[in-house]
Parts: structure tokens; C-alpha cells; sequence
């Protein structure tokens, strides 16, 4: 492992055994979205890098897991004060690399942190069961113990948050981890990795390789790694799963999205308007909570979207880092290409352009504009696809029965929310709908770190939601412990299946 020499950007090393690491071999670029140019580099992890972290995750494990639950609490207390002060050049290092504004990248890290915050409390959460007398003189108890080495595989949309929704709760709960973030967006985690270790974080419990689907896999098939957990594309948490599953791991992968917010005509159509403008355009539409499709309801079809289109013309597109900019640019332009090519796709299948964003006015880096398209119909590629981009698309539906309809028979099932005044509509769409995160009237209901975050259908492959309670089930095992002490009284055990009564 060695630096070369004629190395004259930076290069994001990896973080293995509590230090800087950059191994040899293949090396990738990473952008700055909003001019267009490399500004760093990133060393991609072979086989060799990613068996050299597992085993410093693996001899760090017997001493970290044994660790009081006090002592682990402390670190985590200290890394969240770290966090705190650091988090300003946390969300410039994440705009400078994925483009969204730094409001937006303050707001993100924040909800990370929460996470963090949340896992103070470890103590409080690892506490098990404990019953007296489930038979004459037997009693049962329950502990929750770590699984082991666990690893994370993140997208490039939010490259500190979605980090913070694993790394924290694994290793509070006595597990040890690697990162394996987005190549595109590396940085974050190299500086949390130091944070943690400034907090006093034993040195292999903590590490970050980087690298593509080589990296990858030698994580999903390394026999030292236990458990995985995955943010990113349907298609690839898939592949996650059902090798994880192949490969006896553990294993919680969240996917793509489409998320629909349906409007009734009872609605406030202003605030709906407000609403869906900052959820469909927000963070250049790169969130997987994103909405992306408007179901308005009736009456309500019209005025809505003169709103939509009112509100979309006056986004400010510009760099992330400057102030009074509300959209930055898209976070390379391989995917500024993917979504023109879905906005063009849009076009020549007829929906109804009302707003056109594929002139940004922008002439470096990957900008597009907001597009807003009306009369979309459920067969177009423009609704059957996640584009990922600032593209809002609206359906037309006669009822709120058909509105949801439409929600649940499209396979992903992340996010999705209604606009009403009505209690009675709001409660048949809680209901009804088939989704795992609903908003009623508020346009993205990520969970707060002490809930679960998590789709259902083609956007989550496993059973157990990220952070909160399911966070914790998924980090650890539970174990249950039945206990006699014998004295002369006690019967002794026969050959027939115990009963205790
Ligand atoms: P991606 O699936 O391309 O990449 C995610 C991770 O997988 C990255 O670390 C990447 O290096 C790795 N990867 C890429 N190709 C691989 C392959 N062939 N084999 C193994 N690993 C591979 O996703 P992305 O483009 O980085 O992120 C955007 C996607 O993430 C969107 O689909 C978005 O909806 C989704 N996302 C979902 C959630 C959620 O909570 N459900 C949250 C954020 C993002």
C-alpha cells in the first residue's frame, strides 16, 4: 500500500485499522458537480484492501464487543459533539462533491446525526427480558449480543446521512464495521472516520474501503463479514440480497423509488403546491424520498398544476455553495445524460410538456432545469422509471379510490403522502396504501432517527428497517437463557419433553 508519486490532486485514501490508507492499483476520478472538473482522486479497493479491513474489523471485534456499554455510549457522546462542530465542513465537502446546496447538505448531515444522538441511549436499547419462575425455581432471560463484522454499502445522494443510518447503531450495538460509500462522493466518510477516531473509537472498529462492484463483491463474499447492509438501485440491492442470502449474511437492502403524492381538490392547493415543489426539485430530485409523481384528484388537476409551473420557473439553479441558489447540479454527466434522455423520452411520448428544464443556462458543469410534465399516463417511461432528476410528472385520477390504486400497483413502495383536509381521506389512505413511509400533508416522511426507515416491495429487499428499534434487531442476535439452580428438592430431569410446570 503507497501514495504515488506523481499524484497532483488529492487522492481520498481509505481508512483501514484507524489509519490513511491508499492502496495500489485501479484509481477513479471524483467531480466537482458544478463546474465539470476532477478535483480529487479515489483509490478503488481490490480484493487484497477489502481482506485487509475485514481483518482489522475481525481483531477488533473480541475487545469493542466486550467493552462496558457505558464506555461504548461515551464514544459515541463524543463522536456527537465532533460531529456537531464539524458538521459545516462535512456538508461543504459533500456539496463540492455531489452538487446539492449547502443548506441542504447542512440539513442532511443533521438528520445523520440525529442517528448518532439516538444511539447515545445504547444502553437503554440493548436491555433484554427477564422473566422469574417460568417454571417452578426456572427462570428465562434474553440478551441482545453484536453480530459481528458488518459492512455498508451507500449510494451517492446523501454521503454522510445514509452512512450515519448503519455505522452508528452497528457499532453502539458491540458490532465492528467497514464503509464502503459511493465512489463518487468520498470524502464525508473519511472525515467522519477521523471524528470517530478523535472520539476515542478503538482503532479496526471503524473503516472505509472504496471502489465499484469489485469492492463490492469482495465484501459480499469475504467469510469474515457477517452481516451487510445496502442503500442504493433496485437492481443492485437485489443482487445484494440474494448473494448476501446465497452467502448466509445477514442482510437489510433498501432500493429504488417512485414516490407518488396524491392531491385532493379539498386540499390547500398554495401549501400542496409549496410542498411538492421543494419534495420533487429539492436536492436536484437525487433523494430517494423524493416525489417524483403527482396524483391530483378531481377537481383539483388544474390550479395545481398552474402552481406547480408558477413555482418550478423561479427555482434558482446554480452552484451549491452559492447564496440563494435552490437547485444545484446533477452529480455527474453520465446522470445529467440519463435524465435528459428521460425528459426527451418524455417528449416524444407525448406527455404534456408544461415546463421544459433541459436548458439550465448553465454552460459547465451538469446542470438541467426543473421539468414538469402533465397528462402522464401509467404506460410512459417517464412514470414506469425512477429518473432521479428534477422531473415532477402528473397522473390525473377521478377519485381518491383510483389515486390509490394507481400507488399500489407500481412495484416500488418507498415514500408517499396526501394533501387534504378531510380526516376520513387521510385515514383510508394510511390504510389502504401500500407503502412504507407516509406523509399526510407532508411531503417527505423520512421516520426521525428513534423510528425506521424503510420501503416496502422493490424498494426494500429484507425484513428489517434501518436505524431506530429495527436498526438495532438487525445489528444484533438475540440469545435466551433458561436457568435452574438445584437444591435437594429439585426433581431431577427425566426422559420426556420438559414442560417446567
Ligand atoms: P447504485 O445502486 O448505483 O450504487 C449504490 C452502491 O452500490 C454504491 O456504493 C456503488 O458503488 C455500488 N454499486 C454500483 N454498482 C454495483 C454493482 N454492479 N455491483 C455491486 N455494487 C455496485 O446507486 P446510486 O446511483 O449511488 O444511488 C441512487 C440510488 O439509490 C437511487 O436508486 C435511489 O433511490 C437509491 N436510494 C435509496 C434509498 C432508500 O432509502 N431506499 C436512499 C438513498 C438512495
Amino acid at each position: 500500500m503507497n501514495k504515488p508519486a506523481d499524484l497532483k490532486l488529492d487522492t481520498v485514501p481509505a481508512w483501514i485499522n484507524g489509519r490513511p490508507v491508499v492502496p495500489q492499483g485501479r484509481m477513479g476520478d471524483v467531480y466537482n458537480p458544478a463546474t465539470g472538473k476532477v478535483t480529487r482522486h479515489v483509490p478503488y479497493c481490490d480484493a487484497a484492501a477489502i481482506d485487509a479491513a475485514a481483518k482489522a474489523a475481525a481483531a477488533a471485534l473480541p475487545a469493542w464487543r466486550d467493552a462496558s456499554i457505558l464506555r461504548r455510549a461515551r464514544v459515541m457522546q463524543r463522536f456527537l459533539a465532533l460531529l456537531q462542530e464539524n458538521q459545516k465542513q462535512i456538508a461543504a465537502l459533500i456539496t463540492a462533491e455531489h452538487g446539492k446546496t449547502l443548506p441542504d447538505a447542512m440539513g442532511s448531515v443533521q438528520r445523520g446525526i440525529e442517528v448518532v444522538e439516538f444511539v447515545c441511549g445504547i444502553p437503554q436499547l440493548l436491555k433484554g427480558e427477564y422473566s422469574e419462575n417460568v417454571g417452578t425455581a426456572v427462570d428465562t432471560h434474553t440478551v441482545r449480543q453484536p453480530v459481528g463484522v458488518c459492512a455498508g454499502i451507500t449510494p451517492f445522494n446523501f454521503p454522510a446521512m445514509v452512512p450515519l443510518w448503519m455505522f452508528p447503531v452497528a457499532i453502539a450495538c458491540g458490532n465492528t464495521f467497514i464503509l464502503k460509500p459511493s465512489e463518487k462522493v468520498p470524502s464525508a466518510s473519511i472525515r467522519m472516520a477521523e471524528l470517530f477516531k478523535e472520539a476515542g473509537l478503538p482503532d479496526g472498529v471503524f473503516n472505509v474501503v472504496h471502489g465499484d462492484k469489485a469492492a463490492v463483491d469482495a465484501l459480499l463474499n469475504h467469510p469474515l463479514v457477517n452481516a451487510i447492509s445496502f442503500v442504493g438501485s433496485t437492481p443492485i440491492a437485489k443482487y445484494i440480497y440474494e448473494t448476501c442470502a446465497r452467502n448466509g449474511k445477514r442482510v437489510q437492502a433498501l432500493g429504488g423509488a417512485k414516490n407518488h403524492a396524491v392531491v385532493l381538490p379539498d386540499a390547500d392547493l398554495e401549501f400542496a403546491a409549496d410542498a411538492l415543489i421543494g419534495a420533487a426539485y429539492g436536492s436536484a430530485g437525487e433523494r430517494c424520498m423524493a416525489i417524483s409523481a403527482v396524483v391530483a384528484v378531481g377537481a383539483a388537476g388544474d390550479l395545481l398544476v398552474k402552481l406547480l409551473e408558477k413555482k418550478a420557473r423561479k427555482i434558482v439553479v446554480g452552484p451549491g455553495d452559492r447564496e440563494g441558489v435552490e437547485m444545484g447540479p446533477l452529480v455527474t454527466a453520465e446522470h445529467r445524460a440519463k435524465v435528459l434522455g428521460f425528459v426527451e423520452k418524455g417528449i416524444s411520448e407525448k406527455a404534456k410538456v408544461v415546463l421544459d428544464g433541459r436548458d439550465a443556462g448553465i454552460r459547465e458543469g451538469f446542470f438541467l432545469g426543473a421539468t414538469l410534465f402533465d397528462n402522464v399516463t401509467r404506460d410512459m417511461e417517464v412514470y414506469k422509471n425512477e429518473i432521479f432528476g428534477p422531473v415532477l410528472v402528473v397522473l390525473r385520477a377521478d377519485s381518491l379510490e383510483k389515486a390509490i390504486q394507481i400507488i399500489n400497483s407500481n412495484p416500488y413502495a418507498n415514500g408517499t403522502a396526501i394533501f387534504t383536509e378531510s380526516g376520513g381521506a387521510a385515514r383510508r389512505f394510511e390504510n389502504e396504501v401500500q407503502v412504507g413511509m407516509v406523509g399526510i400533508n407532508v411531503p417527505i416522511p423520512v421516520p426521525v432517527a428513534f423510528y425506521s426507515f424503510g420501503g416496502w416491495k422493490n424498494s426494500l429487499f429484507g425484513d428489517l428497517h434501518v436505524h431506530g428499534v429495527e436498526g438495532v434487531k438487525f445489528y444484533t442476535r438475540t440469545k435466551v437463557v433458561t436457568t435452574r439452580w438445584p437444591h435437594q428438592d429439585t426433581p431431577a430431569p427425566g426422559l420426556n419433553m420438559p414442560t417446567l410446570g
